[in-house]
């Protein structure tokens, strides 16, 4: 499929230096809709929707936030640690939404996976069902993302 004015506009705004230092897609060269079906693929055959992953991280984030910046083990499973930094970042598909910058750092412990995520990685997934392109610094991997969640 043919990259769309609207899609090059975000996927612009994703570029390393405009919203990030980073930006969200990595050395990705796939289109937007593209990244986002692959994943949307491996999510649904792995039996979860985007949104589902996306409240399960909120909610781990939110319990986190009871331990003021300290590790903290929830449910007897996830060990979660949270740095929370200055700032806000602005999402870069088209409507308005600031979000805080902060690192949550969570190491399963009974298979030992461990993963970091950020508040904005958390509302790309569950409203843009975006998991950042390849290589770029927070992606998420989904099977690795649900291994290390559920
Ligand atoms: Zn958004």
């Amino acid at each position: 499929m043919k990259l769309g004015p609207e899609e090059k506009r975000i996927m612009d705004k994703m570029q390393p230096g405009i919203l990030t230092v980073d930006g969200f897609l990595g050395n990705d060269n796939r289109n937007l809709h593209d990244i986002i079906q692959e994943d949307a693929e491996k999510v649904e055959a792995l039996g979860y929707t985007a949104e589902d992953i996306g409240k399960r991280m909120q909610y781990l984030t939110e319990r986190s936030k009871e331990a003021y910046e300290e590790p903290i083990l929830i449910d007897q499973k996830y060990l979660v640690q949270q740095d929370i930094w200055r700032g806000k970042v602005v999402c870069p598909f088209p409507h308005k939404g600031l979000y805080v910058k902060a690192d949550i750092h969570l190491k399963n412990i009974e298979n030992g996976i461990e993963i970091s995520w950020t508040p904005l990685n958390i509302h790309f997934i569950e409203e843009h069902g975006f998991f950042e392109g390849k290589g770029s610094k927070h992606r998420l991997d989904p099977e690795t993302l649900i291994k290390a969640i559920y």
